[in-house]
């Protein structure tokens, strides 16, 4: 036995659910077709929604810009389609909550040629052309966080930053649009990479990459030109290691005080798509108007990862891929971190990751399903990768006393993984009870 093997890097807790990435690994992406009307949310990430340029009526063209940034923290959006905006108004959003959008009828028989704009070259562009030029491409963490890329790349003054991570970990069951990417799109990622040394002024950067990934992993490492400071590490297979946190800690052996930002310990952390999104686009002036997602999950009949136009509703995109008879429920994302969606008439957003549809052979029936009290098992405590008491917290989420939860048990530093729900014996929804107390100590400061 080599007992001086190296002991394989990874984080403490963590869980292992399965992954059920073999539906779609494997199948190439496709290209979606255009539905009948698209929603355009003006807000599709944190800070302020973008304002409209176009009006009601106004013939549009695929890729043109049709609404700007508000100020640093928003970013553009462009058409998805060449049609008409038939309507400026309210739509319905993943919370329930009605919000402003462009509606758009796509022309049928259209080219849907690419309107293209002034290209940013990685080799002569300044550092502030660079992050403005990901600003008007429209480019948000394309992994879930919805942060817009732009402003994240901005160094804050006073600090500096060694190294890069970009995060192809891609650790959520079913999902696979980032391993597809990342193998179909090497050269995109890469550069993607060489525009966020220069706009950051970084030394290196390592794309992390879980084990269940190696030809992507093969794919970048071929892809990487001789001499240019970005390496591959492959991990090994973990949840939550695409957490910005565990990926700090898994390769650089940093820890982010509560509080601070990765800036703080001189490191980003983008997105592998939101990468290759950088590498695709700004070379042709190009706004995001599509993005890779996977469509996946038992009660899917058409499984695959696809590049669906922002906008299309998820209506239109389940009618596509067909679903069983027996669909129990829906996701918007992951079934770890993602939400159940309770209206199908939303749109699929920049952030939008994937949608995973399960039988009620896989759920079992969901609305029937008993909550018991806790054992005090503290298997929840084993898989938190935060370190923190989720028995604890879920006992003071059901008497209300959201304070204490953040004073006394730092709800704060949860990051809503769901591991804990997963692993509890007495299925106490966990993180769906600290999402409501973190709502309400929200709302509680807000109108303070
Ligand atoms: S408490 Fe939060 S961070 Fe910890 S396992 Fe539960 S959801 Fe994840
Ligand atoms: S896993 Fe569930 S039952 Fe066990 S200690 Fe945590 S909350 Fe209680």
């Amino acid at each position: 036995m080599n007992i001086f093997r190296r002991h394989p890097k990874t984080f403490a807790h963590g869980i292992h659910p399965p992954e059920h990435k073999d539906q779609t690994n494997s199948l190439p992406i496709r290209q979606f077709p255009f539905a009948p009307a698209l929603i355009v949310p003006l807000k599709q990430h944190i800070g302020n929604a973008a304002v409209p340029v176009v009006r009601e009526g106004q013939e549009v063209t695929r890729g043109q810009l049709i609404a700007e940034p508000d100020g640093f923290v928003s970013v553009a959006l462009h058409a998805p389609s060449s049609g008409i905006v038939r309507r400026i108004g309210l739509a319905p959003s993943i919370t329930g909550e009605m919000r402003p959008a462009i509606f758009i009828e796509p022309f049928p028989a259209s080219t849907q040629e690419r309107l293209e704009g002034e290209p940013c070259d990685v080799e002569t562009a300044t550092p502030s052309e660079i992050i403005q030029a990901v600003q008007q491409a429209g480019i948000v963490g394309l992994g879930g966080a919805g942060f817009p890329s732009h402003a994240k790349m901005q160094v804050p003054e006073g600090k500096f930053i060694d190294t890069l991570i970009i995060n192809g970990a891609e650790c959520e069951p079913y999902l696979t649009a980032d391993h597809r990417v990342m193998l179909e799109q090497p050269q995109d990622v890469i550069l993607g990479v060489r525009y966020l040394l220069k706009a950051t002024a970084a030394s290196k950067a390592i794309i992390g990459i879980e084990a269940n990934k190696q030809d992507a992993a093969d794919s970048l490492r071929a892809a990487i030109p001789d001499g240019a400071p970005i390496t591959v590490e492959v991990l090994p297979v973990k949840f939550p290691q695409g957490a910005a946190e565990m990926l700090i800690k898994v390769l650089l052996g940093r820890e982010k005080p509560t509080g601070a930002r990765a800036a703080d310990i001189h490191t980003l952390v983008f997105n592998v798509t939101s990468t290759s999104e950088i590498g695709r686009l700004l070379p042709h002036g190009a706004g995001l108007q599509e993005r890779v997602i996977t469509i996946s999950g038992s009660a899917v009949r058409d499984k695959g990862n696809y590049r669906i136009a922002v906008g299309t509703p998820i209506r239109f995109v389940l009618e596509q891929v067909g679903l069983a008879d027996d669909v129990s429920c829906v996701f918007l994302g992951g079934p770890m971190m993602g939400q159940a969606l309770s209206s199908l008439d939303i749109p699929v957003m920049k952030d939008t990751l994937g949608v995973v549809a399960l039988t009620e052979r896989e759920t079992g029936p969901l609305a029937t399903r008993k909550e018991y009290a806790c054992i005090r098992c503290a298997a929840c405590v084993d898989a938190c990768p935060m370190f923190l008491n989720p028995s604890q917290l879920g006992l003071l989420a059901k008497h209300g006393q959201f304070e204490r939860m953040q004073d006394e048990l730092h709800l704060s530093q949860c990051f809503e993984c769901g591991s804990c729900t997963f692993v509890c014996p007495s299925h106490i929804p966990l993180v769906h009870d600290f999402r409501i107390a973190k709502a309400a100590l929200w709302k509680a400061r807000a109108s303070a």
